[in-house]
């Protein structure tokens, strides 16, 4: 746990510290920075009036035990030394200079937005999107609540052994009864319902021993009421070796789930998940759009897929993209790593600007990884922050007026909260025991925090 380090009484002026993104990483450092310096302020800024980042819009919606650590951030945004800067987009309503300018510290907790590409020729063709844009539509993201993207005409590919590609997979096979007491939006729950979907394929470029998917997560995939999940018995290997004892437990528990795949009766349910392994996606053929997906049979050689020579084809109306994202290069941050991160020290880019969470250290990890990890990062600042200069006193005030004068319209926690209220209330009044009934419109979500 951080301590308030002695010296800080003794600096002269207020300490006051902006984190940008209030997502899982962002709100635990932002807890850290104000549990070790209570008289400081922190003011997390959000380009959504909505907190909470992947937590309300990345977290699968079936997945409501998971969404509510939602609980453990609305402490941290109600502490007396935190304020909500949502509506705000760095970059765009403030620059990062700006920030710079008027904060004795800058966290980058901004994540990693951009799906990856796949670079094979058709990539562009309709029906081929990212999982952002997939999940950002079923989690009522405003950015994407109006994508409606077209399911299809029986057969979607997802491209991933990741828990992305999983999650996107679960949540197109589940029932929609399955789904009433989350907070799947209706229109997603209706559109899933009424899509044709027959066959879901998804498919991994390497092996089982290979695949990024959790035991927990995979066996979800076993255990839902209108779909069965099947895998071709001789992709499976006899064992997997692990590096450690404790990945081999993991591994150990995925060959069992899977064997278990292979004996299901693909005939046995509606619909059919087709675990694919050793197939790298060569080209997205179609004409205007997507019909077929070519892939190369690989192998996997000191643990890179090699291709085979042999191709094939799967039939997809909709492919989704699930393999891993990419981070928004911003001005005043030098450049990206790999696209993945930005260029960082243990979370420190520059003298008063760190990253955590994916910013830091790229897509990886589950929420609970980003505790410790924004935890270290504020405790290398708070070693730092005696030579910092202080720019804490009348800050809040600068800066509102600085959004003003741009004609920027900020909302607060207390606004957000409307937004809850709005949420339980129609969850409420649909009767069916919806987690909340998600306001997914800019111009709605506006409209209630202006009220
Ligand atoms: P991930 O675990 O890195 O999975 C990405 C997948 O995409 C891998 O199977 C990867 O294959 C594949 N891939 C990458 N480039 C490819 C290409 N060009 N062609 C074909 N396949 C390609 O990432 P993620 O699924 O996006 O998840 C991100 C993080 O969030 C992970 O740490 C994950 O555990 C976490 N998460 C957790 C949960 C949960 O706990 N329920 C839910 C969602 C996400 P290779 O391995 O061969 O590169």
């Amino acid at each position: 746990m951080l301590a308030s380090p002695g010296w800080y009484r003794k600096t002269a002026g207020m300490r006051v510290f902006a984190v940008v993104g209030s997502g899982p990483s962002g709100l635990y450092a932002t807890e850290a920075i104000a549990k070790a310096l209570p008289d400081a302020e922190v003011h997390v800024f959000d380009r959504l009036p909505t907190p909470y980042g992947l937590v309300r819009s990345g977290v699968a919606p079936d997945h409501q035990g998971t969404k509510n650590v939602w609980r453990v951030y609305q402490r941290t945004l109600q502490r007396a030394n935190v304020h909500y800067f949502g509506n705000i987009e760095i970059g765009r309503d403030l620059s990062l200079d700006d920030l710079r300018e008027h904060y004795d510290a800058v966290f980058l907790a901004v994540g990693a937005p951009v799906d990856k590409a796949l670079g094979v020729p058709g990539e562009d063709k309709v029906g081929v999107i990212g999982s952002s844009q997939m999940s950002g539509w079923y989690n009522g993201h405003p950015d994407f609540s109006s994508s409606s993207p077209d399911l299809g005409q029986g057969h979607i590919a997802v491209i991933g052994n990741g828990n992305v590609a999983v999650d996107v997979v679960r949540v197109l096979a589940r029932a929609a009864d399955e789904m009433l007491k989350t907070d799947l939006p209706a229109y997603a729950r209706e559109q899933i319902a009424r899509a044709p979907i027959t066959d879901i394929h998804m498919i991994g470029r390497r092996g089982p021993g290979e695949a990024s998917f959790t035991p927990v997560e995979l066996r979800e995939l076993g255990e839902l009421s209108r779909c069965v999940a099947v895998v071709d018995k001789t992709q499976l290997p006899e064992s997997i070796v692990a590096s450690d004892p404790n990945q081999q437990k993991l591994k150990d528990k995925i060959l069992d789930i899977l064997r278990g795949y292979s004996n299901n009766d693909a005939a046995s349910k509606p619909l059919r998940l087709h675990i694919h392994f050793y197939a790298a996606p060569r080209e997205i053929a179609g004409n205007v759009r997507v019909q077929e997906l070519v892939l190369d049979r690989t192998r996997v050689e000191n643990g890179q897929a090699v291709f085979t020579g042999e191709t094939f084809v799967i039939p997809a109306t909709l492919v989704i993209k699930a393999i891993g994202f990419h981070i928004r290069p911003l001005a005043g941050v030098p450049g990206t790593v790999r696209d993945i991160c930005y260029p960082n020290e243990h979370g420190k880019i520059a003298d008063g600007l760190f990253a955590v969470g994916w910013a830091k250290r790229g897509p990886s990890g589950v929420i609970a990884t980003n505790r410790q990890d924004s935890i270290e990062v504020v405790e290398r600042m708070l070693k730092e922050l005696e030579s910092y200069p202080s720019k804490g006193d009348g800050a809040r005030v600068r800066i509102e007026t600085l959004l003003q004068a741009r004609n920027v319209k900020r909302t607060s926690f207390a606004d957000w909260e409307k937004i809850e209220t709005a949420e339980n209330q129609r969850a409420l009044a649909e009767g069916y025991g919806a987690a909340r009934v998600k306001v997914t419109e800019w111009s709605e979500l506006l409209a209630l925090a202006t009220v």
